[in-house]
């Protein structure tokens, strides 16, 4: 029999992406959860502002999913993009694919289409509870109960001996447990403006996630399924504020945005209505505190929040439910020991992922406009085609393949090396010939 389901009262916090993940993976070992929800119902009241509106979601994220018969679901409800759209400041966009077939591709989601598909899974499963408009405040680990407000902020405590707390990047929870480590604040903010359709299509090329690299900071664009695209800025914070009028902001995007200006016929007044987000690197430990009463696990944003370079964060907090899910399984449903072993095999992944997201920025707003960068794009590609399997890039490590992120970067140098050997004149122990570069093919449609 499944102990778990003598494990008393197990309640998750945030009914964001991670909590819903969670909640359908316990209801389906026969464990009752209650997930507490600070939102009213975002099925019923529709979403909130101010979350990035839409989000890639890849291999990692689509497994998870998958375990929930939700992948399918899913990718109906997304766009494929199979490279990058560099716009450089002057001159042509250049299609980078993300693989070197062509064919591999990330996913454009809404992020409250994929919220409304989890809570309904999560409504519809056995064991399952739902409480929306219920903030938590904090943690009693010695009585074993969670301390909330209700919509009124009237305060509120319900006993838990298990909680656990999917409540994002600035979690209650984590401010109630005191752990070591802080929040990096990156001095860089974010704002999201829309490209609306034009003459009911697309405005720009739907198959892409579109960059426009400007040095020290840089605008992206994701395609949506109305035909729109939600555009995001990542600016620094100060730049944001020094452009004062409708004029002046205008007359910027006219400058540095060329080729993307004129197709935001609403571009002012997005600027002025949308509001600057916060980047954070999370960085904490332990994740599990056992008290007396309850013992506490923080997964996701709360846990390890990143910054959203590489498109990972929603992919990375999945694949914590599915290593909790996977840990109960190995603990015979005993709870402290799944999650001593769930944040000891997290912890180095999560941190290496931090790191590639950090990373990537500087790639994406700089790197991917040099003709050098493109040029060792290419002979990546070509590489991975002659070394099937053998020489694979970073980037599809961490979006086409399931493989710990902690293992990625040793991996990367492991290649390197072998690369540097090859070109050094071991070639032939690889099967590297003069041949290598092979010029790339065409992605689907043969552009
Ligand atoms: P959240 O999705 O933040 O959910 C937390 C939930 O808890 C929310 O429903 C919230 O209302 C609720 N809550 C909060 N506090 C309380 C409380 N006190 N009491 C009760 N409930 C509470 N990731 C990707 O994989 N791909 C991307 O392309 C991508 N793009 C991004 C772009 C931007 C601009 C940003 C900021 C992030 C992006 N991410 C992306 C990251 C992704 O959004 C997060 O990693 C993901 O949402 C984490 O899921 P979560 O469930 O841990 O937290």
């Amino acid at each position: 029999p499944d102990r778990t389901r003598g494990a008393g009262r197990v309640a998750i916090v945030g009914g964001g992406l991670a909590g819903c993940l969670l909640a359908v993976l316990l209801g389906r070992r026969g464990i009752e959860v209650t997930v507490y929800e600070r939102r009213p119902d975002p099925r019923v009241a529709g979403a909130e502002r101010g979350r990035s509106i839409n989000l890639a979601i890849s291999a990692r994220g689509l497994a998870a999913l998958e375990q929930v018969g939700l992948r399918d679901r899913s990718l109906k409800q997304a766009l494929p993009m199979h490279g990058r759209m560099v716009h450089p400041r002057g001159g042509e966009p250049n299609f980078q694919p993300y693989s070197a077939d062509g064919e591999r591709h990330i996913n454009s989601i809404g992020r409250a289409e994929l919220n409304r598909s989890l809570l309904d899974t999560a409504e519809s499963t056995p064991g399952v509870r739902l409480v929306f408009s219920q903030r938590v405040t904090g943690v009693d680990t010695k009585a074993g109960a969670l301390l909330l407000e209700d919509a009124g902020g009237r305060p509120l405590t319900e006993p838990a001996d298990v909680i656990l707390a999917g409540d994002g990047a600035y979690s209650a929870v984590r401010g109630s447990l005191r752990p070591d480590g802080d929040t990096d604040v990156l001095e860089h903010g974010y704002k999201e403006l829309t490209v609306p359709p034009k003459d009911g299509e697309f405005a720009l090329d739907p198959d892409a996630l579109h960059i426009w690299p400007r040095g020290t900071s840089m605008m992206i664009a994701l395609p949506n399924l109305d035909r729109s695209f939600t555009c995001t800025l990542f600016w620094k914070k100060s730049d944001f504020t020094a452009l004062g009028t409708p004029g002046a902001v205008t007359a910027y995007f006219a400058e540095h945005y060329p080729d993307v200006a004129g197709l935001m016929p609403g571009l002012a007044e997005d600027y002025a209505r949308n509001p600057v987000g916060s980047l954070v690197t999370v960085r904490c430990w332990p994740w599990v505190r056992y008290g007396d009463g309850a013992i506490v696990a923080l997964l996701g944003d709360a846990a390890h929040a990143i910054v959203p370079f590489f498109g990972q964060g929603a992919n990375c907090a999945f694949e914590d439910c599915i290593e909790i899910d996977r840990c109960l399984t190995e603990a015979d449903g005993h709870w402290p020991r799944a999650l001593s072993l769930y944040q000891e095999r997290r912890k180095a992944n999560t941190d290496a992922i931090a790191e590639m997201a950090l990373d990537n920025f500087v790639e994406m707003r700089d790197r991917v406009s040099s003709p050098v960068y493109r040029a060792k794009q290419a002979a990546v590609h070509a590489l991975e085609r002659r070394l099937a399997g053998r020489y694979v890039s970073r980037y599809e490590l961490v979006s086409f393949s399931t493989m710990p992120y902690a293992e990625i970067p040793s991996r990367i140098r492991r290649q390197n090396r072998m690369l540097a050997a090859a070109v050094l004149g071991a070639g032939a122990a690889v099967g590297l010939g003069a041949g290598v570069l092979i010029p790339r093919r065409g992605r689907r449609g043969g552009r």
